[in-house]
């Protein structure tokens, strides 16, 4: 069965065609700048990246040039025969706790929460919305990237507000990456050979978060009510003393929207080095002896240790911990930085092993309390995998 797992942005489309249940994947590629000028979009087919430039009106049409590709490398005849199209969502609010079939309760459902994710939700409803017009009858679903983290225990969840903050606005941890964190710690389960186990993932790309899993069960996360939470990131603050926000608003004059786009968009790496939101830039300033980047590094680096350190106590310990995502896969600089920061846990780092990028491996030695790994994550797999298996219940 060909499955189409789909992550639609504003203004673009990332989405990867795979032949289940063998995982087999056939196509991948993204649209970019749908709506606006100078559209194209990239494909990748048997390790061949071809770029095109195209009007690209909408998501529709988007897909509609999808399957005009997909027929022209003879990948499928005809559109039906792509049965299933999952859809990568940010929000499911309390109620999703899993992935579901999409009907007209579940996209009502998704406006309702847009609220807690106005740049993402109403990207996947429109996503949504053009698969069906184009895939008529496949079957879509929405996986939810809050799901995995429902597992959480209340006092995990909560913040220490006004109890009806919850009840009434729903605030409370909601968690994102979910299906990043489910697709390595079940992965690392594989590797470890069991399934009771305590791991600790690392999600650490421009967005980064990490969770605390027990027995594949999602029991903590760091980031919270919206994505600006727990670690730093590329251009996100995470955690931070809330007061500053009224203060700064009142020292500054700033709107509620104006300090918000500060704390998201021009705050952690890019904030404190001045220079960039991208690690590899600010690995580049360690290297020349720039200060900010030195202190931008040393911030994220004790972020990430303080996180780990966390999980690990509140676990009673940790029979791995896994990096995945941007750093967490590439960034060897941050994973030695991270490690010889844990080395009162028992941890030990392999520094040869260590010098590895996009591949699974075991970074620490034999003699490591607790092994350590890289494993790249596979979302869309993790998507195609949860639509299979709905398309064929
Ligand atoms: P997103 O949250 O946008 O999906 P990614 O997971 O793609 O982000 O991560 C992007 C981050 O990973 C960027 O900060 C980038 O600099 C970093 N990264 C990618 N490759 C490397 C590398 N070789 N060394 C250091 N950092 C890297």
């Amino acid at each position: 069965m060909k499955v189409l797992a789909v992550n639609a942005g504003s203004s673009s489309l990332k989405f990867r065609l795979y032949e289940m249940p063998k995982e087999k994947e056939l196509i991948s590629g993204t649209f970019e700048r749908i709506g606006i000028e100078d559209s194209f979009y990239t494909i990748k087919l048997n390790g061949e990246r071809v770029k095109k430039d195209r009007d690209l009106e909408n998501h529709a049409e988007a897909f509609k040039i999808l399957v005009d590709e997909l027929i022209l490398n003879k990948v499928i005849t005809d559109a039906s025969e792509i049965k299933a199209v999952g859809h990568r969502t940010v929000q499911g609010g309390e109620k999703y706790d899993h992935t579901v079939l999409v009907d007209d309760s579940v996209i009502s459902d998704m406006e309702r929460y847009i609220a807690l994710a106005p740049l993402h939700n109403p990207a996947s409803i429109t996503g949504i919305r053009a698969a069906q017009e184009v895939f008529k009858d496949a079957v879509q679903t929405a996986v939810f990237d809050t799901a995995f983290h429902a597992t959480m225990p209340k006092e995990n969840f909560m913040y220490p507000v006004p109890y009806e903050w919850y009840t009434e606005h729903g605030v409370r941890k909601y968690g994102m990456h979910g299906t990043s964190h489910r697709y390595v710690s079940k992965r690392i389960n594989e590797i470890l050979g069991k399934e009771n186990t305590k791991v600790i993932t690392c999600h650490i790309g421009n967005g980064a978060s990490i969770s605390a899993v027990v027995n594949g069960k999602c029991v903590n996360t760091s980031m919270g009510l919206t994505p600006n939470a727990g670690l730093m990131m590329g251009s996100r603050c995470g955690d931070i003393d809330c007061s500053i926000v009224p203060y700064m608003m009142d020292q500054a004059g700033m709107t509620t929207k104006e300090i918000d786009n500060v704390l998201n968009k021009h705050s952690g790496f890019l904030g404190i080095s001045g220079i960039s939101s991208d690690a590899r830039d600010i690995e580049d300033g360690v290297e020349k002896g720039n200060e900010r980047c030195i202190l931008a590094q040393k911030m994220y680096v004790r972020r990430v240790i303080n996180y780990i350190a966390m999980y690990y106590v509140e676990m009673g310990g940790a029979d791995a911990i896994v990096f995945t995502a941007g750093l967490g896969e590439n960034s060897v600089e941050t994973r030695k930085l991270v490690l010889e920061g844990l080395s009162v846990l028992g941890v030990k780092l392999d520094e040869k092993a260590n010098s590895v990028r996009g591949k699974e491996k075991l970074i620490t030695t034999k003699s490591s309390k607790i092994p350590c790994y890289v494993i790249p994550t596979d979302e869309e797999l993790m998507i195609a995998r949860d639509t299979y298996e709905l398309a064929n219940k």
